[in-house]
């Protein structure tokens, strides 16, 4: 008998466990169904490269019917309610959808208006409109003083906002503005990075390069007239430009769902991904409450253990493996250079030195991840 595997999420978590699941499951013993809701699949790594005007936007998003893999049946269509008791899921179309294997990767949503004046005063590279009206407002800064930071935890990748800030940095002095703009620095914990080592590690390189930098900042408000960020820890930080990322939540539909309480982020077993007592309801990528990072690279490892547990059970077979919270995230960290960081639930990462080689793997990672990644060959 064939089973209904039914994935939720068209970003880079449901399409890859997709394709990787097609290639280890006969399509006679398996039907594979994504529903998603984005016509375009965006590459948003290249969020720190494009507001400097360092990649072409249009290279960063692939049309996201492309990236499937024959045999994969991808609808258009937006989950609105999941029923676990009764394996359904209802789209936004109308729809019905059965399954017997659900698998949810439909990541995070920015919530901007958790932040009173955020609307009016803030800009962020998190996502494709937004990194090119940054790029605008770069082009147009003549110097001042601009501040950065995430408002809060948690948020995508965890390195970018640093990663953005060098690149900010090298791209000020390119222009001769550098000495004309001092840049701040604000991050919700009591250093500039979730993990100590490698918290050293940027402080040092924020020290040579003059950033300065404000630690237990969670932000509460943006006075947009007086032009103010103010931190709930009750500090106040004015700027010229405000590069502010947006509060993250799991997609609402979760929380309306009964599968997640009002962050919408999805309680899942640490080392097997699966929700609650379903052994058949799984999430993964950005849409978990795990403590890992909230990472493409994350979702690639996951992918990798789920796919095979899936394929494995579907043939009468066992899989013993689990997921070890791998991350890896290859961050850049100066001009040409990039340090890449490795680590599980276990083992954390190493942070020793820079690396031309490691910033080539930065820069050629949408070429990597429409090649390979996202096809579920590697
Ligand atoms: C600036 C920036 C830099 C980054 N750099 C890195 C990096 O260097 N390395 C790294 O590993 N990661 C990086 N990331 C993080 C990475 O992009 C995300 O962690 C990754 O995309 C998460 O995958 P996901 O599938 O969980 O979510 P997404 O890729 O966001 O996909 C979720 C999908 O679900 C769809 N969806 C949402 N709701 C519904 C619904 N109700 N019904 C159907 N579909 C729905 C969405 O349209 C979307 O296509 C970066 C992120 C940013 C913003």
């Amino acid at each position: 008998m064939s089973s209904k595997i039914l994935i939720l999420g068209d970003g880079a978590s449901g399409t890859i466990m997709a394709n990787k699941l097609r290639f280890l499951i006969p399509r006679e013993d398996a039907d594979i169904t994504v529903l998603g809701n984005s016509p375009m699949h965006y590459f948003k790594p290249d969020g720190i490269h494009i507001p400097f005007g360092l990649k072409m936007p249009r290279d960063s998003v692939k049309p996201a019917k492309m990236l499937f893999n024959y045999g994969i049946n991808y609808v258009q269509d937006e989950a609105v309610k999941i029923d676990v008791n009764n394996r359904k899921v209802n789209g936004k179309s109308g729809k019905e959808y059965d399954y017997d294997y659900l698998i949810i990767g439909t990541g995070d949503r920015y919530t901007p208006e958790d932040i009173p004046g955020y609307a009016e005063s803030a800009l962020h590279f998190y996502d494709y409109n937004s990194s090119i009206k940054l790029r605008d407002a770069l082009n147009n800064f003549k110097g001042g003083k601009i501040v950065i930071g995430p408002s809060s935890i948690p948020y995508q990748c965890p390195p970018a906002p640093y990663e953005f800030t060098f690149q900010l940095d090298q791209y000020l002095r390119n222009r001769g503005i550098r000495d004309k703009t001092e840049i701040h620095y604000t991050y919700p914990l009591n250093r500039a990075f979730t993990i100590a080592n490698v918290s050293e590690f940027v402080e040092k390189y924020f020290e040579e390069k003059g950033i300065i930098l404000h630690t237990l900042f969670n932000v509460e408000s943006i006075d947009a007239k007086s032009k103010k960020v103010n931190s709930l820890e009750g500090e106040s930080v004015d700027y010229d430009l405000l590069v502010l990322i947006p509060p993250h939540r799991g997609q609402q539909f979760i929380t309306d769902s009964g599968l997640a309480g009002p962050s919408g982020f999805i309680d899942v077993d640490r080392y097997k991904l699966n929700y609650g007592n379903f052994d058949n309801v799984f999430a993964l990528g950005d849409a978990t409450n795990l403590p890992v990072s909230k990472a493409g690279a994350t979702a690639h490892f996951q992918s990798e253990y789920l796919a095979n547990r899936i394929a494995h059970e579907i043939s009468g077979d066992v899989y013993f493996e689990s997921y070890d919270g791998a991350v890896a995230c290859t961050t850049v960290t100066g001009p040409g250079e990039a340090i890449t960081l490795y680590f599980t639930y276990e083992r954390p990462p190493r942070a020793n030195f820079n690396s031309k080689m490691d910033y080539l793997l930065k820069w050629t990672s949408a070429d990597t991840y429409f090649s390979g990644m996202v096809r579920g060959i590697m």
